[in-house]
């Protein structure tokens, strides 16, 4: 056996004063860390194998573990840091790409922590929510321009099939097949009593979930994985899914091993056979195509349900935003580079595309530049982390926000980022049924309807601050909101002055 050049990221710390060989630990752990050892009549741990999900910690009844980083360290510096020499060992060993999952761990700037919001102070008073009504009902789809009347002055405007949210917040596209059946019920249940939106991403959508389609986004990617007429008309929206933040330009790979009985059904695909996304959908190489696409799903539908189409946010995305809304489409999901993913190659993952913020403000500013705003609605994800990041978006032009990594983080996702491996012990990035029936789908759609009431509370609280009292006075309403340790190219992306200015 050759040389093991890596050593482990995590040593797992157990008390032996607490420790009463309980072995929950050994029993809860998907990775076999612990293990009871008889001779020594002591429980052992391979640190080699631990990926810090805490499930153990949680679960010891004697609070007898701790994970912890560990201190050993390569003779690195500022160019080669242990990371990157661990990564050339890992690849000289494998000879393969290499995966990761969940958002960029990379250091690049959070532009939502470089913003602040304004509050109302003397000259304009701020509303008490607790006392006054505040509405945060959004409207997702394609605005009219002019309103019209016929000659007894009756309003005769039509609109388009539109999406109806409680609060701008939906949950973002995860398949079934990279995450488990209780997340997504948990997810769809969650959808359903908030009066909001879930996701079915790539993988078609399970007979059993079909009652919550008033509350569902059905997605068609490149797969087509689950793609029929009962499928469209299921969903109260299609998505197209063109790219995704987390691996823009390239498509998906969900192994085999995953593919069982029940995922099979539903991606309409095999057993056991490797579902592949293609990077680009066959039938789109101009927005041309695109709108063939948007036209024929609007015809599948009746032209009764809103259309999005979802794409990465890359170099060229007010460009891209622009083609898509005169595509047809009615609403655009543009889905930043820290989002997000169930599995991606680690170098794409960290190193291509743009934060969604500045992605965001470009592309409203360029709608409303040539006068397409009200083309499309605009929805934006990757990396939402709380309220406050909410209202940025709102103020810097978005209608709406995905959020997956909280919503997963709701359901007791602990960031292990080895949602890859399919061993994910929290019961969610897996299909092995005794680690999925971990997540108890009542208590996890519970869980996620308090974080976004939660957030819905202060929402309100944060709007009354600045003296708004409705979400669509917030929207596109840049100067709420002001830059603090920003250049001036960032200023002027942002669309946003300096605080103090
Ligand atoms: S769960 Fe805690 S108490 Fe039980 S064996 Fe593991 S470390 Fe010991
Ligand atoms: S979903 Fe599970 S495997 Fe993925 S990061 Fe969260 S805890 Fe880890």
């Amino acid at each position: 056996m050759g040389i093991n050049y890596l050593y482990p990221d995590f040593e797992v710390h157990r008390d032996k004063d607490k420790c009463i060989n309980c072995r929950v630990c050994e029993r809860q752990c998907a990775n076999e860390v612990h293990a009871f050892d008889k001779e020594l009549n002591r429980m052992i741990a391979d640190d080699s194998k631990c990926v810090n999900c805490h499930r153990c910690v949680s679960l010891c009844p004697t609070h007898a573990l701790k994970i912890v980083k560990t201190d050993h360290h390569f003779k690195e510096n500022a160019n080669w840091k242990g990371e990157v020499i661990q990564d050339i060992y890992r690849q000289a060993e494998s000879g393969g790409v290499l995966l990761a999952s969940m958002g960029t761990p990379k250091d690049y700037p959070v532009y939502w922590d470089k913003m602040l919001i304004n509050a109302s102070q003397v000259t304009n008073p701020s509303i008490d929510p607790l006392r006054e009504p505040m509405e945060t009902r959004t409207f997702l789809g394609q605005k009219s321009t002019k309103i019209k009347r016929d000659d007894q002055g009756r309003l005769i405007t039509t609109t388009t099939p539109q999406l109806s949210l409680n609060i701008p917040i939906m949950f973002s596209a995860m398949s079934y097949g990279s995450i488990s059946y209780n997340a997504h019920k948990s997810l769809a249940m969650a959808a359903q009593e908030l009066g909001i939106f879930y996701n079915t991403g790539e993988g078609g959508l399970h007979e059993d979930f079909y009652q919550y389609g008033k509350n569902t986004i059905v997605q068609v990617a490149s797969g087509r994985f689950g793609v029929h007429p009962g499928y469209l008309n299921a969903g109260a929206a299609i998505e197209i899914k063109m790219g995704q933040g987390a691996k823009p330009g390239i498509g998906g790979h969900l192994p085999g091993s995953k593919i069982g009985e029940d995922i099979s059904k539903t991606r309409m695909i095999p057993e056991h056979a490797d579902a592949i996304s293609p990077a680009p959908h066959h039938d789109i190489y101009s927005i041309e195509d695109l709108r063939q696409l948007v036209f024929a799903l609007k015809e599948a539908t009746a032209y009764t349900k809103p259309i999005i189409v979802k794409v990465a946010a890359v170099h060229n995305i007010s460009a891209i935003a622009s083609g898509i809304a005169r595509s047809g489409a009615d609403i655009i999901a543009i889905d930043g580079f820290r989002g997000g993913t169930g599995a991606a190659p680690a170098r794409t993952r960290d190193n291509v595309g743009i934060p969604i913020e500045l992605a965001l403000a470009s592309v409203d500013s360029r709608l409303r530049q040539e006068g397409i705003r009200n083309n499309v609605s605009l929805v934006v994800g990757g990396s939402i982390r709380s309220s406050a990041d909410v209202i940025k978006a709102i103020a810097l032009g978005a209608d709406a926000i995905y959020v997956a990594t909280s919503a997963l983080l709701a359901l007791g996702c602990h960031l292990c980022r080895t949602c890859q491996n399919g061993k994910c012990n929290w019961g969610i990035a897996t299909q092995k049924p005794e680690l999925v029936k971990r997540l108890n789908p009542e208590v996890g759609s519970q869980r996620l309807v308090n974080l976004i009431t939660a957030w819905e509370h202060e929402i309100k609280e944060m709007m009354g601050g600045m003296g708004i009292n409705s979400i669509e006075a917030l929207r596109g309403n840049r100067l709420m909101l002001r830059g603090i340790g920003l250049n001036e190219t960032e200023l002027q992306i942002l669309g946003i002055s300096h605080a103090g200015q």
